[in-house]
């Protein structure tokens, strides 16, 4: 088996549902007591969303290149970074390790249109929602993204870093994104991106009209295949 490098952390609450997910596949496709070999570099997250928030992607970009780095010279021959928002610094943490990333976007986009959807929605934090780096890597796979409105956007990116980085993972939120959903499938979406890997703590299939893409499970699931040689 290949030695995977996962860049954690982003938050801890997701990255716990990453490291199952990855020992659940490999287990899956080789049964017995197989499990994932993995070096895990699980970041202190505050610093990384302070940055994010004040808008110095290169403070993110260089710690986590510094990380990603690390990971391959330990022995990882390519890196998961397990979060959506920070594939905006992917072409940095790319560079600055030098092994292969797993792109979240490009796993994301092929299992939509494995499933021949074409017009999706997407909930995500606002950076992801609102900037080229994840839209336009969707489009490029030949996807339409539909995003809520600002006050939708709004409420999903607060519920994302106040409630689901920290594990909680409250009903009432819940509620809160069903309705977006349902205005985004009102829209026309035929489907939704989980396009934060908090998100599938709190909504799943049962609870919306539309077929859900988990990018957590979609990503980890990419993370196996690359594990075990595919
Ligand atoms: N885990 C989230 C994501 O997939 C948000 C946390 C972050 O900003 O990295 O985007």
């Amino acid at each position: 088996m290949r030695l995977l490098g996962v860049l954690g952390g982003m938050s801890w609450a997701s990255t716990q549902h990453y490291y199952r997910a990855l020992n659940e596949g490999v287990a899956a496709r080789l049964g017995g007591l197989h499990s994932a070999r993995l070096l895990l570099h699980s970041v202190d997250f505050a610093p990384i969303a302070r940055a994010q928030h004040a808008g110095d992607w290169a403070a993110t970009a260089a710690a986590l290149g510094e990380a990603g780095a690390g990971l391959a010279r330990a022995g990882a021959g390519a890196l998961l970074l397990a979060t959506n928002t920070m594939h905006k610094v992917a072409d940095e943490l790319e560079a600055a390790s030098g092994i292969p990333l797993l792109h979240i976007a490009d796993a994301t986009a092929t299992a939509v249109r494995g499933a021949g959807h074409t017009r999706v929605g997407l909930l995500a934090t606002a950076f992801t929602m609102e900037e080229d780096f994840y839209t336009g890597r969707l489009r490029e796979h030949g996807l339409e993204v539909l995003v809520p409105e600002a006050a939708d956007r709004a409420e999903v990116h607060r519920i994302i870093y106040d409630e689901l980085c920290h594990d909680v993972v409250e009903p009432a939120s819940r509620a809160r994104y069903v309705e977006v959903v349902q205005r985004l499938a009102d829209a026309g979406a035929e489907a939704i991106i989980l396009g934060c890997t908090e998100i599938g703590m709190l909504i799943g299939a049962e609870d919306v009209p539309v077929p859900v893409f988990d990018t957590t499970a979609i990503h980890a699931a990419a993370g196996v295949d690359w594990l075990l040689g595919g």
